[in-house]
Formats: C-alpha cells, structure tokens, sequence
C-alpha cells in the first residue's frame, strides 16, 4: 500500500521538486501537529494567513452556524447574503470615506485581476505601473505586474503597457503619467523580503496618482489585519489608495479575497459592458462568516496593540555576528544572512527543532517570519533560541 506521501507526489500537482513534506494532523493556535503528536511552532502563519492562530474556536463556531444555514445559493452580486453584507459593513466601519464598497473574491489574485479591471475601466487607459521585485499572484494578470521576468519568461505574452519602477525610489514616480490606469504596489513589500518604504515617498505616490488622476492601488494580502502593527499598513503612512486589495488572513483561514473602492469607482463594473467582474464563489457565504468572526477576535483580543513588542523582541534577540539585517515592520520581518545555501540549512535544522520558518520568492538570502499575532513571549524566546542554535551550528562564529 502506498503512503500517504507517496500517493502526494503521485497523484497531487507538484511545482517544485523539493516541497517541505511535513505532514500535519491537526493545528491549534500556534502549532501544528503530525500523528504522533509532535509539534511545529508556525512561525510563517501559514504565509501571512493564520493571523488569530489556528483553529480558533469561535471562528469554528461561525463556521459551523453558517454551515447549518445555507453554503453556496448563487454566483456573486445577486441575492442579498448575511454574511457578505455583514463583512463588507464592518470593514468598511473601519475603512476611510472613500474604501466603502467591497467585491468580495476567491483569492488574493482574483481580487488583483479585480481592481486592474476596475481600474482600467473607470479611468477608460490600459497602461499600468508595478514595482520591481513585486508579487501579486500567480494568475496571468497577477503575473503581468510580477516584478521578477524569471517566473514569467515562459508564459509571455502577457499584459502590455506594463511599465516597473523601483520601490522606494521617488524619481521613478515620473513614470506615472496621464495614460497610466494604475500603480498596483504592496503597502509593504513582502516577497521582496520584507521591504517598508519612506513615508516621504508614499506621500509622493498618493501625490503623483491623484495629479495624473491615477488609480492608486495596494496590495494588502500580506499586510493587512494587524500584521504591520495597524489593521492596515497603509494607516502607518497617513494616505489611503484608491483601491485595497485583501485576502490571507481575510478570510480567517478560509479562501477568500477582496477589492475595495468607492461606491463611485466601483459602480463602473455595472456599465458596458455589464457584469464587469463575475466570480460564482467569490465572497462564500462561509468564508466571509470566517472572515468575520475572525476580524471581531482580533479587533476584542486587542492583538494589534502587542503587535510592536513583539516586534522588538524578535528584534532583541536575533542578534548574531551572521544575522545582517532584521528588516520589517511588526510581525512581518526578514532575518537576512549571507547566502541562499547558509539559509536553507537553517531553514532545515530549525524545522526539525520544531519551527517553520521559509524564504521569500524574489529574496534568497533572507529568512521568512511572520507568526500568528498570539504568539507569546516565552515562545518568541524559544523560536529565537532554535534559530540561533542553528545558525552556530552552521557559521563559523
Ligand atoms: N499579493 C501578495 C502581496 C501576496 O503575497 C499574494 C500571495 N502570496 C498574492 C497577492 C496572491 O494571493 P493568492 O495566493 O491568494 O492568489
């Protein structure tokens, strides 16, 4: 009889051939476990997803009670859902004036592919600016505004009129002009390895959009719900976008996206053509009940608010003669050593100590963390300690 993995690698798509193989039972707040009861302590939330720590109860409840009621009655937009019309009321509660109407997706990528739409359809142009080193997903869309040609030589042609520009770097703000649709950027730049700009410059970019009547979108799948520090990232830099793109940790473990505009900029998805974006289970009526149930913990457990200790005590403790740089904003850091081979070995021995922890796609050097908000100290201490074992294992300090 073939073992579970075996059947994994036979019969499930693989896209590298090196996948981590861990095989996990159940999770709970912030570790997983395999069969026999070993424990992992996620330090990577499952990629910027499990904020609350997993399996929380009263998310599982929400879940379950929208279960007993209805899961699917109808593509997107048509019949008026509770659990669709709460969420979207809350986060726009806690969203400025001009963020007020939500379109609920599948994915993070979907709700990209949304607001590119959207933004060439209210401002009637088709050129757009990303960012170097950018990541937005995975769909052709998505990965027309990736900022690395290695993930995307091979499926060229993509979308046109696609210009990059640094991140962080002001003078490349004259690229955005009267023809350009949309600067799609991350608030913070994640896959880049954790990448925080100068308010100066995202006070230019709001600038520079609003002078060229450009859409400003950002892509807040990583960052957003406490992440950073703020609900939202873009609240660290007093400007809001245009458009917010969401989803990770939005769904509350469950898949689900969004874009979010004004009710004026969104109301072009209704005129020609007509049905501007369709999606048949965008915004699931069980995974906006998740995403709800899980915003109201985060918002009454005040995780936000310890968000910056924990910060500076990752930062305290990851102090070691290999360590160059710990880069990030709260808890969403990048730990950068010498080199991708020096990483990986850390990277393998802390994983067998317990402790995921992974790298960026466009950012090899760097080693990924981002743990669920509710980690405590005690446990912070002995991830760092884990950590840092490794590493004098594995460098000649
Ligand atoms: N934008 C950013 C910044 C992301 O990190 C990701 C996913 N890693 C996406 C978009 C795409 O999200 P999804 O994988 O849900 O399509």
């Amino acid at each position: 009889m073939l073992t579970l993995r075996q059947l994994f690698l036979a019969n499930n798509a693989q896209t590298t051939d090196f996948p981590l193989l861990l095989e996990f039972e159940r999770a709970q707040g912030v570790y997983m476990y395999n069969a026999e009861g070993k424990a992992w302590l996620d330090l990577i939330s499952g990629i910027g997803v499990s904020n609350i720590g997993h399996g929380n109860p009263e998310v599982i409840e929400a879940i379950k009670q929208q279960l007993d009621k209805y899961m699917h009655l109808m593509v997107y937009g048509e019949y008026v859902q509770t659990p669709q019309v709460r969420f979207a009321e809350k986060l726009a509660s806690l969203l400025p004036q001009t963020l007020q109407t939500v379109y609920f997706t599948n994915s993070g990528a979907e709700a990209i592919e949304g607001a590119m739409k959207l933004a060439k359809r209210y401002t009637c142009r088709n050129k757009i600016v990303a960012c170097h080193n950018a990541y937005h997903g995975s769909t052709q869309g998505a990965l027309s505004v990736m900022g690395n040609e290695d993930f995307k030589q091979a499926y060229r042609p993509l979308l046109p009129g696609i210009q990059f520009i640094k991140f962080n770097e002001v003078d490349d703000l004259n690229y955005i002009t009267e023809e350009t649709a949309c600067v799609i950027i991350e608030t913070i730049q994640g896959e880049a390895g954790i990448r925080v700009p100068d308010a100066t410059y995202m006070k230019a970019l709001r600038e520079r959009c609003t002078q060229t009547g450009t859409l400003l979108i950002f892509d807040e799948n990583q960052t957003a719900f406490g992440r950073t520090g703020k609900l939202f990232a873009f609240e660290h830099f007093n400007i809001v976008p245009d458009i917010l793109v969401l989803g990770k940790a939005l769904g509350g473990g469950m898949p689900l996206g969004a874009f979010i505009s004004s009710l004026e900029i969104m109301g072009s998805l209704k005129n020609n053509p007509i049905l501007g974006h369709i999606t048949t289970f965008g915004g699931h009526p069980v995974c906006c009940a998740s995403g709800l149930a899980s915003l109201e913990v985060l918002l009454r457990d005040d995780l936000i608010i310890q968000v910056t200790e924990k910060e500076n005590l990752f930062k305290k403790l990851l102090v070691h003669p290999a360590i160059k740089q710990v880069r990030g904003k709260g808890l969403m850091l990048a730990v950068e050593l010498d080199n991708f081979n020096l990483l990986k070995k850390i990277i393998d021995h802390s994983i067998a100590q317990g402790i995921i922890i992974d790298w960026f796609l466009h950012c090899s050097n760097s080693m990924r963390i981002a743990p669920p908000l509710i980690i405590t100290d005690e446990q912070i201490e002995q991830a760092c300690t884990i950590i840092l074992q490794a590493i004098n294992i594995y460098t000649n300090y």
